[in-house]
């Protein structure tokens, strides 16, 4: 969804060619893409389509249906004989496209894939034994290496020749339920919107990310996470402004990190067979999961009772993203506290979060439970009371969602609602506030009993 650093636009260009622009919206696509995130790819392609028309007088084509159909329609109406895209790593649309290209090969029309999405292609990052890694730190220092190694430098778009074309032009992808109509007060969607908040970004607060990304009170990470994931920007580009910006740091290597996790979680996806569902310690198989809708209910609904896990809650559902920190709260007390199978939260975060991606969102989750490469022991019980004083001291983060909780007064009184008896019964009196649905302690005892079973 941008002109920016788009490798496959760059080859148009370089071939002085006439060319079409389509986006394809199909089955799989449209899996890929929750139900928040329909509004930003609806706001994207707005955007993407004002680009083209105002910088290169170019009409995007906007196609649903199926990928090969309408590209083999496309090819023969206009006589094609070429046809670029930038790579999907998830194994359903590696099986996609490898037919589609084959079948274009075939009919004597030349493919050309680039990497559009990513620092390296999961194949270019490979231990000594030729493997993929399975440990982040190890996996990241090749990464790393291998990137600076290409020393890749971001070229500018100046010129495409465009071919006329009658397509109809008519499109919309907005989500059927109309909560997404929020949103705008939160995101901006668009490339010059990603562009300005990463310019700002490393100006700002990028300095002090090593400190207070994991503090949801002071809200000063990045939230480039949808731009990222629907391509309004390259992680190059980020990378590059970055570096260029020469502020080389502790905070600048711990951000770089992270959009090494990005590039982690997607070797993950590409040498998986089903992330988002198949746990990759084969053990987890076996887990013996709670069945029950109702405390399933409860944690989507924002009402388990424990104040930093329903701020949380209330940040997804009302602004379309959470905060790291809090996604790993959250994440944790479903698999653990409620032992809750960890593919409910996946599919819950995939329809709620507007940078839902195939590959973080499933390796995020598959972390918390630990069921995931490199990921957190299953032992450890984030405790959101302790969360809750660490990353919240002041309890700003809490009152924000939870504003009825601001009769407590003291911190400590607003992490634990229920040891305060009497101002709880009044909240609860007027259904402001709901006891908790398990006890901590009993709760955590009870998953580390059931991760016994499998060990
Ligand atoms: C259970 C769970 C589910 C998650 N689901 C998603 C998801 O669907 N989409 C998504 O983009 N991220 C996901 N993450 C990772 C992370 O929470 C978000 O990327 C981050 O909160 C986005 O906010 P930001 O852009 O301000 O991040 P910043 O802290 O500013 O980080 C910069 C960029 O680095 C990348 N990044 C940061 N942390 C991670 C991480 N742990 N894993 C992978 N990439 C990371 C993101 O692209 C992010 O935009 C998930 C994490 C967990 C624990």
């Amino acid at each position: 969804m941008r002109l920016e650093d788009n490798p496959c636009l760059l080859a148009i260009q370089k071939s002085k060619q006439p060319a079409l622009f389509v986006y394809i919206y199909d089955d799989i696509e449209s899996k890929a893409i929750g139900e928040a995130g329909h509004w930003w790819l609806h706001e994207s392609l707005k955007k993407l389509e004002f680009s083209y028309t105002s910088k290169f007088k170019a009409q995007l084509i906007i196609k649903k249906g199926n990928a090969d159909k309408i590209l083999d329609e496309l090819i023969k109406k206009y006589k094609i004989t070429h046809v670029l895209w930038n790579r999907l790593y998830s194994p359903p649309t590696i099986q996609r496209d490898t037919k589609i290209k084959q079948a274009l090969q075939n009919q004597n029309i030349e493919v050309e894939t680039f990497n559009g999405h990513l620092l390296n292609e999961p194949w270019e990052v490979q231990n000594n034994a030729g493997q993929y890694f399975k440990v982040f730190t190890p996996y990241w220092r090749k990464a790393f290496e291998v990137y600076q190694s290409k020393n890749y430098k971001v070229r500018e778009l100046k010129d495409l020749k465009v071919l006329d074309h009658k397509e109809k032009t008519s499109w919309n992808f907005l989500p059927n339920k109309t909560w997404y109509q929020k949103f705008d007060q939160y995101w901006v969607p668009g490339e010059k919107a990603a562009l300005e908040k990463a310019e700002n970004y490393i100006q700002t607060d990028l300095t002090i990310y090593k400190e207070a990304r994991d503090r949801p009170d002071l809200d000063c990470t990045s939230k480039l996470s949808p731009h990222l994931r629907f391509g309004e920007i390259s992680p190059r580009t980020i990378v590059s402004k970055i570096l260029n910006s020469k502020k080389m740091s502790s905070s600048v290597l711990t951000y770089l990190s992270e959009i090494g996790w990005r590039e982690f979680s997607y070797s993950l996806l590409y040498y998986s067979k089903n992330l988002s569902a198949i746990p990759l310690n084969e053990k987890f198989q076996k887990f013996p999961w709670r069945k029950n809708s109702q405390d399933f209910q409860l944690w989507k609904n924002a009402r388990t009772g424990i104040p930093l896990v329903d701020a949380a809650m209330k940040q997804i559902y009302q602004t379309g993203w959470m905060h790291n920190r809090l996604r790993m709260v959250v994440g944790s007390f479903l698999v653990k506290n409620l032992l809750l199978n960890w593919t409910l939260g996946e599919q819950y975060f995939q329809e709620t979060l507007l940078d839902y991606d195939e590959a973080s969102n499933a390796a995020g989750w598959q972390w918390i439970a630990g069921c995931g490469a490199d990921a957190s022991p299953y032992f450890r019980v984030f405790n959101p009371i302790l969360q809750s004083e660490r990353f919240d001291p002041q309890a700003q983060f809490i009152l924000k969602y939870l504003p009825q909780l601001q009769s407590l007064q003291k911190p400590s009184s607003i992490f634990q609602p229920y040891l305060q008896e009497q101002e709880f019964k009044s909240l609860i009196d007027q259904n402001l506030y709901y006891p908790p649905i398990v006890d901590l302690k009993d709760s955590r005892n009870r998953a580390l009993e059931a991760y016994q079973q499998i060990k």
